[in-house]
């Protein structure tokens, strides 16, 4: 990309001991004899005498301690034949004598060539100091036109350290004082390195506009030498860029009309240069031998001029082409030289190319681990250009770098065995990874979707439980009332609203036990520990019903049951045994108490008026059996129900036999045998008893007769 650049260097310094500020003097030279001695030398390539007769120069100079001897012009007219070396001691016994004659602007000058020499020489840290100290001693002349030589210089050396930027700022500097001065040449040479930044930069439209510019600026001078070679120079470089921008045979072309015209004047630098790009063009377009013969030419020329810049170029267009020929080994050798050359001169954007080839030839020769090292070292220098300032020089390799990459021969690399491998483990991962995490928010969306479904579910659960509840409830109160009425049906006697005789049994059995228990606990008080029972019969109740009718007798039965209900107890079971009969069971009584209970029943009844309708009364009485229940010790329910019944029933029918209106009853029995046993305790089978009656005394009682058989 810079082949060519260098073919400037020289031709600055002719061009600036060609003005004014030199001239006159050197044609009237004490030394132009001597000069045009070493000149002869010069044209006939007879570079060792030539080089030999210069230190005899200086010394003969030093030792005659000749002032204003012309060190200066024989300093220059080496450089025209690329003798950097030579020139830099003659400059330097110059710069000396010059010091101790205190010529200031002679030594300005010989600052500026010595920088020249060593940027020739890749010395650029040397060529800057130089700069630094002829732009001072310029500063302080107020010399503008010396300014703006050490400026192109300046430039001219930043470029070469692809400073690029930097480089900008001294050339249009320079640029403005040689076009205010009218000066075409200067102007077209800042031009033409410009233009050779922008190509560096990669823009090409404008890096042709530049080279343009400065092609017919220079055209339009006088025929001179010196324009011939600034005109071959520009040709050259335009040359160049068309060859990088793919316009093969145009670059080609361009190369030769400008190598011509450099043949015709004596700078043998620039027409080295020349031959090095017109070889790389002939490679490029498969002239192999051609091509590499005229770079061999160009190589010799640089390593006896000893101009590394140049040598690498070289080097760098060989390798390139033993790559293009798939001579891998030779590329690899002038890589590798030209690496070790470039790092010695800390250029590393020459160092980035050689190591691109070597990159490029090792994959070729199928030595990745080689390739891969190197590919590491690229990286290393890669990042110390990103650190350092130069970063516009990391543009133009990157693209090249990148070309290689592109090459498709890196992609063997990138198919080796570990690559392929660590791309398949990533890819697994990648995969792995999305799976589980798909595979994770699906379960949750289901988890979420379920939870919400059940408890829906719950909902529509509860409600059903709360309405059933609630039908439930309804049903329930709905089956009590049945039951409550059912019960009032079936236990209760519609006509008097009293108990009947399935209340009764129902109970009875817990009452007997109750009862018994009582009977049993000795610390109870013995007054309410008895069961009593009563059976209660209306005397002729028939003769009412027949006397008043059936509704009479209705209401007289309930009167009756309203008398009961007056005269026991609301603890004592009133019930409605059945026609006219009624059965009392009095609780929590005394045994005692009977007399006096059936007295007043009989009593109350007795006394008591009924009404029966139609503003009718009627008075009736009636008759009354009694019992201890049970008479004796019968554990037994439906036993003691049985014979406590019998004995009221019996009881009854005696009080009916013995005259109605009064009561015969069976308080208590006893174990032992007595000595007058009533009919009844015969009946019965109990030894002895204590009966209680209303009528006279018990031995009027008449009982009931046995019928046997
Ligand atoms: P005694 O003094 O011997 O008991 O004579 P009595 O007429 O009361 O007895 P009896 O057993 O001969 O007659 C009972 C009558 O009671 C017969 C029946 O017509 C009548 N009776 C039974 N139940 C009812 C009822 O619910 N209403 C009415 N009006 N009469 C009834
Ligand atoms: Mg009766
Ligand atoms: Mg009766």
């Amino acid at each position: 990309m810079v082949y060519g650049f260098k073919l400037i260097h020289s031709l600055v310094l002719s061009l600036l001991f060609s003005s004014v500020l030199f001239i006159p003097s050197f044609a009237h030279s004490y030394d132009a004899k001597d000069l045009s001695v070493i000149s002869g030398l010069l044209k006939a390539k007879k570079y060792t005498d030539a080089e030999r007769q210069a230190l005899l120069f200086i010394e003969t100079s030093l030792q005659q301690d000749k002032t204003s001897s012309n060190f200066l012009a024989l300093g220059k007219l080496l450089q025209d034949y690329s003798r950097f070396k030579a020139s830099k001691a003659v400059l330097d016994a110059g710069l000396e004598a010059y010091t101790r004659e205190g010529e200031l602007l002679k030594i300005a000058q010989s600052l500026l060539h010595l920088a020249s020499s060593e940027r020739h020489l890749s010395n650029y840290a040397s060529a800057e100091e130089y700069l630094r100290r002829s732009l001072s001693i310029a500063e302080m002349r107020k010399d503008r036109q010396l300014k703006a030589n050490v400026h192109l210089e300046l430039g001219v050396v930043y470029k070469q350290q692809d400073k690029l930027e930097l480089a900008l700022e001294p050339l249009k500097l320079a640029l403005a004082v040689f076009r205010e001065n009218g000066n075409v040449t200067y102007s077209s040479l800042c031009l033409s390195h410009i233009g050779d930044i922008y190509s560096l930069l990669g823009h090409t439209t404008l890096a042709f506009t530049y080279y343009d510019d400065a092609y017919s600026a220079t055209s339009e001078l006088s025929n001179t030498l010196e324009n011939k070679r600034l005109l071959g120079i520009i040709k050259t470089k335009i040359g160049n860029l068309q060859l990088q921008n793919n316009e093969k045979e145009k670059g080609i072309q361009s190369i030769t009309d400008g190598l011509d015209l450099l043949l015709s004047t004596n700078d043998v630098g620039a027409i080295f240069e020349a031959k090095m790009l017109m070889g790389k063009a002939l490679l490029e377009t498969g002239s192999t031998v051609k091509g590499i013969a005229l770079l061999q030419e160009a190589m010799n020329f640089a390593l006896e001029s000893g101009q590394i810049g140049l040598v690498n170029d070289v080097r760098l267009a060989l390798a390139q082409g033993y790559i293009r020929e798939r001579q891998f080994d030779l590329a690899l050798a002038f890589a590798r030289a030209g690496t070790i050359d470039a790092r010695k001169h800390g250029n590393m954007r020459d160092q980035l190319r050689f190591l691109a080839i070597q990159l490029s030839a090792h994959v070729s020769l199928g030595d990745f681990e080689k390739a891969l090292d190197i590919q590491s070292v690229v990286q290393e220098l890669r990042e110390g250009l990103l650190n350092s300032e130069n970063q516009n020089a990391l543009k133009g390799l990157q693209a090249e770098i990148e070309l290689v990459r592109q090459s498709g021969e890196l992609e063997k690399l990138a198919e080796s065995k570990q690559l392929v491998i660590a791309k398949a483990e990533r890819e697994k991962l990648k995969n792995t990874l999305f799976w589980s995490a798909s595979i994770a928010v699906l379960l949750m969306l289901f988890l979420m979707w379920s939870r919400f479904k059940q408890r829906q579910q719950t909902i529509i659960l509860r409600r059903e439980v709360r309405q059933q509840t609630e039908i439930l409830q309804e049903k329930n109160s709905e089956l009590e009332r049945a039951y409550k009425t059912l019960e009032h049906v079936s236990l209760r006697d519609p006509l008097t609203g009293l108990y009947n005789r399935h209340y009764l049994e129902s109970q009875l059995p817990s009452e007997i036990k109750r009862s018994q228990i009582e009977m049993d606990n000795i610390s109870a008080p013995s007054s309410n520990r008895d069961l009593l029972c009563l059976l209660i019969d209306i005397d002729h109740f028939k003769s009412i019903n027949d006397d008043y009718g059936h509704l009479a007798g209705d209401k007289v039965l309930e009167g009756f049951s309203s008398v009961l209900k007056e005269v026991f107890r609301q603890t004592d079971l009133i019930i409605r045994w059945g026609g006219e009969e009624f059965v009392v069971v009095c609780r929590h009584s005394s045994r005692e108490e009977l007399p006096e209970l059936a007295e007043r029943c009989r009593e109350t009844v007795a006394r008591n008026v009924f009404n029966i309708g139609n503003d009718k009364t009627v008075k009736v009485t009636c008759s009354i059996g009694f019992s201890l229940l049970p008479p004796n010790e019968i554990s037994h329910f439906d036993a003691a129900w049985q014979r406590t019944f019998a004995v009221v029933d019996y009881a009854l029918y005696a009080a009916k036999l013995s005259g109605r209106n009064g009561w015969i009853g069976l308080i208590e029995t006893y174990h032992t045998t007595g000595s007058n046993r009533t009919p009844l305790d015969c009946k019965f089978d109990f030894p002895s008893s204590r009966i209680a009656t209303s009528f006279n005394n018990i031995a009027s009682i008449q009982w009931p007769e046995e019928v046997t058989g």
